[in-house]
């Protein structure tokens, strides 16, 4: 941590500043330029937050360093993550190596549409099975999901298909549930900051799929992860799904920047998910095939055999044309960014 003092400091604030700081078991470093004077702390950054600094008489600035998020950054975590999700044969990797697809409906809707979506999506070369069974709508009046149901339908479609699978938790008290039917915990864009959830997932012991907040930065994205990481669990993969911005062209704006950006700050995984960034399936082929080229790690499509008859976001839902040009992008573009990617089958 740094003091900036005011260019109008008195020697006696620079003392302050260093008796304060010394009283609480670090130490002060002081540097008087021609203009004016830092003071570079070390110790216990967390405590040195709760001193008040800035309320000094003199200080300027308390500027800090090091990351706030610890166990997600990669400054102190310098090799990248592989996140392993399910099984046995069908343990899906998720990290620098590899590209992974993740797709399925949206929503569970049925037995018969589940099975039909899954058999598109392992088709196309997914390799993890989506599917919401608690669908955080923004109407109360819109489609729900099947709760309970859903995940028991989704957990057997997985095993039919022999993908492992990802589902929305949207309630701390459904964690054990949820977690109890399904491979990986997905933490939706609207509880991004939901701390109780997230210290929930983190503790249950599956890898959790970490959504960013519709208005979120990248730090706040990162200190969500952290309350996961927190309780003991490092098994996170962030997924950029669009931000909120002035545009209305799209449903939300996919920020591809936040890849690199991501990769540089932290050791975890990135996936992108551009069905619910743009709401427009004409708009998800070329936005997976740009979150392939920033670097991602994966990218998570829904994939619906009747779109028109969609019970939520049918919009984006791709099957037919649009999906087999997503599969032809997911084979051919990330090998040549040296990633081994799951084969259409
Ligand atoms: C979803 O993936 O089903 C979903 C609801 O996404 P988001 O939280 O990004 O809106
Ligand atoms: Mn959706």
């Amino acid at each position: 941590m740094v003091v900036v003092m005011d260019t109008d400091a008195a020697a006696a604030d620079v003392s302050a500043v260093v008796a304060k700081v010394e009283a609480a078991g670090g130490s002060a470093f002081v540097s008087r330029g021609v203009a004016r004077t830092i003071i570079g702390l070390v110790g216990d950054v967390e405590l040195f937050g709760t001193l008040n600094l800035r309320s000094l008489s003199g200080v300027s600035d308390v500027l800090r360093v090091s990351a706030p998020y610890k166990l997600v950054s990669r400054q102190n975590h310098p090799t990248m993550t592989t996140v392993y999700v399910g099984a046995d044969d069908n343990r899906v990797a998720i990290g620098p190596a590899t590209f992974t697809l993740i797709a399925g409906p949206c929503a569970v809707e049925s037995e018969e549409q589940t099975v039909r979506a899954a058999q598109l999506a392992k088709a196309a070369g997914a390799t993890l099975l989506r599917g919401g069974a608690y669908k955080p709508r923004t109407s109360p009046y819109a489609f729900q999901g099947l709760g309970r149901r859903g995940l028991e339908i989704l957990a057997q479609v997985g095993r039919e298909v022999g993908m492992p699978v990802v589902t929305e938790v949207v309630d701390a008290h459904d964690v054990d549930l949820v977690a109890e039917h399904a491979d990986m915990l997905q933490v939706g864009t609207r509880n991004m900051q939901n701390f109780a959830l997230l210290q929930a997932v983190g503790s249950v012991g599956r890898p959790v799929l970490l959504k960013r907040g519709l208005q979120a930065t990248v730090e706040e994205w990162l200190m969500a992860a952290e309350y996961v990481a927190q309780r003991g669990n490092l098994d996170i993969v962030l997924c950029e799904r669009g931000i909120r911005t002035f545009e209305t062209a799209t449903r939300n704006t996919l920020d591809i920047s936040a890849v690199p950006v991501l990769h540089a700050m932290s050791h975890l995984p990135v996936v992108v998910d551009p069905s619910h960034a743009s709401g427009r399936r004409e708009l998800v082929v070329p936005l997976a095939r740009a979150a392939i080229a920033a670097g991602a790690d994966g990218v998570m499509v829904d994939v619906h055999p009747e779109p028109e008859n969609a019970l939520c976001d049918g919009p984006q839902a791709l099957e037919g044309d649009d999906l087999r040009a997503l599969a032809e992008a997911v084979r051919i573009l990330p090998p040549l960014l040296g990633r081994r990617t799951g084969q259409p089958r």
